[in-house]
């Protein structure tokens, strides 16, 4: 099927260009009015026009054809995947290297199943599913704000795990305001955002001033983290001046916990996960 891989890889490399933020950031205004699940993905896409090798029924029947004509059965309609939707992660969605992007889904209803409450301060009070991460993941943030701490820095959480039923709203909502094209080219369809994993986290200073913007860049705790995060197991998981491989702009504040090993060679060979893990999307090597 290169065919409708080149065609996946051109509708994701497309989408990169426009993309806005893997974090959805705009979902602080975002005012979710849970309505109905319209399954606004599942819209029954018309099949690309039978391009296969189905028979038509003016194939003149071959001279010695003991069965006259045969009549042709409609083919049933089987849900096809088209070619801009994800397609389900390959491998176990509780792996620490799962790689969850605009090709790859996590399973319907994927929920993490060690969600625990980091031991770290937040830009905001109070409990919600904003704090939780996966455990390992957890204990490896709190260490790794502690070792902040000792350089004199103060990070502080803006956002980790989020459900598939937030992102949904969240999602649905923006197909509410903007319709689905527009809406597919800055926010995470449900299933893709890898906040779902419960395995990465936005972080911003103490302050929480600039959270999860541009200029986050240019602070002392972007700075600390680029160089240390790997240190405790976490990728910056978007990289300046790579985002036809990952989908998405540089985001220096989205941290995505891999454990150590791994953290090591991504940001040793300055390479993204996509590559680790050999997924890049075929078109982006040629831009
Ligand atoms: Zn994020």
């Amino acid at each position: 099927m290169q065919h409708s891989k080149t065609t996946l890889a051109a509708v994701f490399f497309g989408l990169s260009v426009t993309l806005l933020s893997g974090c959805d950031i705009l979902n602080n205004s975002a005012q979710p009015t849970p309505k109905p699940a319209t399954e606004a993905n599942q819209t029954p896409t018309v099949p690309p026009s039978s391009s296969q090798e189905t028979p038509s029924s003016q194939t003149p029947a071959a001279p010695d054809a003991e069965q006259p004509s045969t009549t042709i059965e409609p083919t049933p309609a089987t849900p096809q995947p088209s070619a801009n939707e994800p397609k389900e992660v390959d491998g176990d969605p509780d792996s620490l290297s799962i790689l969850v992007n605009k090709q790859y889904k996590l399973p319907d209803h994927f929920k993490p199943a060690d969600l625990v409450d980091p031991n770290v301060p937040f830009i905001f009070k109070g409990k919600s599913e904003k704090r939780m991460m996966r455990k390992e993941a957890a204990e490896a943030l709190e260490k790794m704000f502690a070792g902040a701490k000792k350089d004199g820095i103060q990070l502080a959480g803006v956002s980790a795990y989020r459900s598939e039923a937030t992102q949904r709203v969240l999602f649905e909502n923006y197909v509410k305001k903007d319709g689905e094209e527009a809406a597919r080219k800055y926010s995470a369809l449900p299933g893709t955002s890898e906040h779902e994993t419960g395995l990465a986290i936005d972080v911003s200073g103490s302050t929480g001033a600039c959270a999860a913007q541009d200029c986050f860049g240019d602070t002392k705790e972007a700075a600390w983290l680029a160089k240390h995060a790997a240190e405790y197991g976490f990728i910056i998981r978007y990289p300046e001046g790579k985002d036809s491989i990952t989908g998405y702009q540089y985001e220096p504040w989205h941290l995505r916990y891999v454990g150590n090993q791994i953290a090591g060679e991504i940001s040793g060979k300055n390479i993204t996960l996509e590559e680790y893990l050999n997924a890049v999307p075929a078109t982006a090597s040629a831009n």
